[in-house]
């Protein structure tokens, strides 16, 4: 099966069974394709990660389209100053491609990031939520997120990646459903970030 960043089939596995089920209509005729990485990364982290296991750079239609089909899923909340650091000026910085370069560019105040200085900054921050969830604890977690408030955009899609990996490593459903607190912290990391 031909790989695409919008798959239009799910795998499931059971006892060593495979089961693929569409998840959007499929045309008579129409390629079925399947993901090889994870549908939850940004653009650049798919295709690095694409190109580093699979040793080719993806070329699918929401890899063609910064916006990742107006979902901005890799925006950041707008820092102001140039940089990473300076206070908020409340807008967001969204991927917007400019000939072969691509630049994150505030959507109120025009500040600008260059994609090295992005690409840099999600690594830390995919870093540091990692090295969190692997904490096993719901309450450090929670205290990840508050302390990432002012960086991630309301779209990001780092909340909702931190949320399935809580509910899905951290927490067994026993414990969520036991837990008002672990269910309202995974509830609250599935939600657009503030
Ligand atoms: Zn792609
Ligand atoms: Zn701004």
């Amino acid at each position: 099966m031909a790989h695409d960043c919008s798959p239009n089939t799910n795998r499931f596995y059971d006892a060593g069974v495979m089961t693929l089920v569409a998840t959007q209509p499929v045309p008579a005729g129409a390629r079925v394709t399947t993901s090889y990485t994870s549908l939850l990364w940004g653009g650049e982290a798919r295709r690095a990660h694409l190109a580093a296991t699979k040793f080719f750079l993806c070329t699918c239609r929401r890899c063609q389209d910064p916006s990742e089909f107006g979902t901005d899923v890799t925006a950041l909340a707008c820092r102001g100053g140039e940089g990473a650091t300076g206070g908020s000026c409340g807008g967001r910085r969204v991927c917007r491609r400019h000939g072969e370069d691509l630049c994150w560019r505030c959507t109120r105040c025009e500040k600008s990031m260059t994609a090295a200085e992005v690409h840099t900054l999600h690594q830390v921050l995919a870093l540091t939520l990692g090295r969190t969830l692997a904490l096993r604890d719901a309450a450090k977690a929670e205290a990840w997120l508050e302390a990432h408030q002012g960086v991630l955009s309301g779209e990001s899609l780092l909340p909702v990646g931190g949320g399935e990996a809580l509910e899905r490593d951290t927490l067994s459903p026993a414990t969520l459903a036991a837990d008002a607190n672990a269910r309202d912290t995974c509830m609250a990391w599935a939600a657009p970030a503030r």
